[in-house]
């Protein structure tokens, strides 16, 4: 695995720095509320697992899995749910926890469909925002780095299925892209 990464874009060092940060500033955000981190797998897996144990007040969590339709590594902004939250929103603040934010589309149409379910509020956190590929108005509350516009794997995030595991965020060498 290791011999297809071009470069370590984000050690697991920083990342868990700034995660440690979203973590305080959220505890402090909901405080006295009744918070609902809902993790949209797989991608978001494992920064959420780091991120709901920096956060210091009583959390539920949720999931919810989602597919677009379309090609593995362009979105068409039809999210299909493959897998709903097993809770009602009404009473939370819902706070959505995804790996990056690309186009938008996905974090549009999720965190419309959330709201339409008459939650106290709907927020998003991303580790990862690469705002040079916006296509929707979408923005996180709660971001963790803004990268440039590469594709980037491990940390959570798969290229066809591989490199979840990588324990730091890691830009692929050309050749691994054409396997
Ligand atoms: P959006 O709807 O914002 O375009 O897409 C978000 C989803 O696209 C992410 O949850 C992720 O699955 C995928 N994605 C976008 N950019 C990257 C990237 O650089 N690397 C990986 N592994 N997935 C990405």
């Amino acid at each position: 695995m290791q011999k297809d990464i071009e470069k370590i874009l984000l050690s697991r060092e920083a990342i868990a720095e700034r995660v440690r940060e979203l973590g305080e500033q959220i505890s402090r955000d909901y405080q006295g509320k009744n918070l609902l981190v809902v993790g949209i797998l797989k991608g978001a897996l494992v920064f959420m697992a780091d991120l709901v144990r920096q956060i210091n007040i009583p959390v539920r969590l949720d999931f919810m899995v989602v597919s677009s339709y379309g090609s593995s590594s362009e979105t068409s902004g039809v999210v299909r749910i493959l897998k709903d939250l097993d809770m009602s929103v009404e009473g939370w603040h819902v706070l959505l926890v995804e790996d990056i934010i690309d186009t938008g589309l996905t974090l549009k149409y999720l965190r419309d469909n959330l709201l339409a379910r008459g939650p106290e509020s709907v927020k998003i956190c991303a580790l990862l925002d690469k705002p040079a590929r916006r296509r929707v108005e979408v923005q996180a509350d709660y971001c963790g780095f803004t990268i440039p516009d590469a594709f980037v794997v491990g940390y959570g995030l798969d290229y066809a299925e591989k490199y979840r595991n990588l324990p730091d965020l890691c830009v692929l060498k050309p050749e691994a892209w054409q396997k």
